[in-house]
């Protein structure tokens, strides 16, 4: 993805219809995955358009801290805490990344299997 403007998660971040968004903030935002893949699917991804993790660069350690934050932040407000969740970042092809832009995946409400698929 070259453009800023094809990005369905820059989309997300500039449209004036918000009401899909669960979570924002200045740096960050949060919302239903399309396709979830569990009872509770969240995807929290940083405003700015990073490509995905090797893309990160120096100060962007205390970003990668918020979107943990946040997402443990929205797994007690579903009160998914106590019982579990999980929290995958995907990485280029073989780590199975379909959108270029950064992404936290919070999956929880159901037990999640291991080794993952
Ligand atoms: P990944 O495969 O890790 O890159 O995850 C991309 C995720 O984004 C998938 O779980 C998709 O279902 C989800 N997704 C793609 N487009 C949208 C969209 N417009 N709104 C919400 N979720 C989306
Ligand atoms: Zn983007």
């Amino acid at each position: 993805m070259e453009r800023v403007q094809d990005c369905p998660f820059c989309q997300i971040a500039t449209e004036k219809d918000q009401s899909r968004v669960i979570y924002e903030d200045d740096q960050l935002l949060a919302f239903e995955d399309i396709h979830p893949q569990a009872p509770l699917h969240i995807l929290i991804v940083p405003r700015r358009h990073i490509r995905n993790l090797l893309e990160l660069e120096e100060g962007d350690e205390s970003l990668m801290g918020r979107l943990v934050r946040v997402a443990n932040q929205i797994a007690r407000e579903r009160k998914v805490d106590r019982s579990g969740f999980r929290l995958v970042v995907n990485c280029n092809p073989h780590g199975g990344q379909t959108v270029d832009h950064l992404h936290l995946h919070l999956l929880a409400g159901r037990r999640m299997g291991w080794p993952p698929g």
